[in-house]
């Protein structure tokens, strides 16, 4: 069966989102933790999240991909930029518990000029910190672009950083095939190679989930910038093969294209079709 979702946005709580997520042919869906631009969590609405779990298993909707800030940083070179990745995050994993046993997606990071080897180092001291016993998340690394000085755009770096971290049963990986063919790996063509490349560096184990978000730019361009499904540089021929791939069909996939609600519903749709049951 096909797990999809889209990243939804609501100011109306969880329920609310479930709601949106079912209206839309999805069975799983991504969100922000937080206002993604920083700023404040929200208090929690402990009846809200009741009645999602209720709504949520009544309609087989699981496996939620939660997304951390995109300003979150855990490699800035600025102390308050590391000071807010310490408390967005200890926060955001703390308020994931309220999920049991879904996924915390984020950016590793951009080290701003430290260079790749010291970011790495600050990205594993952050997870290091926030990351406690018993917590039943599993934390993402999302593969990135590799604009600017981001790091994560290679697997040997995502390897680097998991080994780094202590509490190594509960962090995992997303993949973003946008980032992936940006990064200069090519999704298109060679996906098997891609699937076996990651899996003798990180290991097939920690990929847990995926963004599907087509790219307005061509191959290796490193400048992260999504496209509607089929309508950039992958292709739908692409996206057939990447959701139906023996080693990825079970992933949740999120859609992060630039679409409204309907778009989403006629991608999902889509897809499903595309997904050989
Ligand atoms: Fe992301
Ligand atoms: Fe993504
Ligand atoms: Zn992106």
């Amino acid at each position: 069966m096909l797990r999809i979702g889209a990243h939804l946005t609501s100011s109306k709580g969880y329920l609310a989102m479930g709601k949106q997520a079912v209206s839309i042919g999805a069975n799983t869906f991504a969100f922000f933790t937080r206002n993604p631009r920083g700023g404040a969590i929200k208090a929690i609405n402990e009846e809200d999240v009741r009645k999602y779990h209720e709504y949520a298993k009544e309609n087989d909707v699981s496996m939620l991909v939660a997304h951390a800030p995109y300003t979150l940083n855990l490699c800035g070179k600025d102390e308050k930029v590391r000071n807010f990745a310490f408390m967005a995050m200890e926060e955001d994993l703390k308020r994931m518990e309220y999920f049991p046993g879904n996924y915390y997606n984020f950016h590793p990071g951009s080290h701003v000029g430290q260079g790749i080897d010291k970011g790495i180092e600050l990205i594993a001291e952050v997870l290091n910190t926030v990351m406690f016993d018993n917590m039943t998340t599993t934390v993402l690394l999302e593969v990135m672009a590799g604009k600017g000085s981001e790091v994560g755009s290679r697997f040997e770096e995502i390897a680097k950083i998991i080994e780094l971290t202590e509490r190594k049963d509960n962090i995992g990986v997303c993949f973003d095939s946008c980032h992936l063919y940006d990064a200069g790996y090519d999704v298109v063509n060679k996906l098997d190679d891609v699937i076996k490349e990651f899996d003798d560096v990180v290991g097939l184990d920690k990929l847990k989930a995926m963004h599907l978000n087509d790219s307005k730019n061509p191959y290796s361009s490193h400048k992260d910038r999504h496209e509607k499904i089929g309508e950039g540089a992958l292709g739908i021929e692409a996206f057939r093969r990447i959701i139906n791939h023996e080693k990825l069909r079970n992933l949740p996939f999120i859609l992060e294209t630039p679409q409204e609600i309907e778009g989403y519903k006629e991608e999902i749709e889509l897809l499903r079709g595309l997904y050989e049951e």
